[in-house]
């Protein structure tokens, strides 16, 4: 069996290894509010780092189920993209200020 954590939307793109007990502390992403959405509007140009549907992002995070699930994970994992109202910047900026290290995100699959 192949475990793929395609996160929320899939905005990272990755396969990520984790076990069946990391499996269950992310169930929140079954009520995410972006599911099924592009993938696309969750990322910034990288010269930019502007969002184009930034207005759209907040209104969707906004009413989100889990924004607050959503917050503590993507400042404490290294994603990439807009995750819980945020952009990378802003959860940069609020890293320092708390201190925290994010967990990099290792891409890679299991095997069953
Ligand atoms: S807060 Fe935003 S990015 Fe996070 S799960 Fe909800 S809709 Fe998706």
């Amino acid at each position: 069996m192949i475990l793929t954590i395609g996160l929320i939307t899939g905005m990272i793109g990755q396969t990520t290894s984790l076990d069946r007990r990391a499996v269950e502390e992310l169930k929140w992403m079954d009520k995410a509010g972006c599911i099924g959405l592009d993938t696309e509007h969750f990322f910034a140009g990288d010269e930019t780092k502007v969002y184009d549907n930034k207005p759209l992002l907040q209104r969707i995070c906004s009413n989100c189920d889990v924004l607050k699930e959503c917050q503590d994970y993507s400042l404490h994992y290294a994603v990439q993209g807009w995750w819980g109202n945020t952009s990378e910047k802003q959860r940069r900026d609020k890293r320092q200020k708390l201190n925290i290290t994010p967990i990099a995100i290792v891409s890679e699959r299991v095997y069953e």
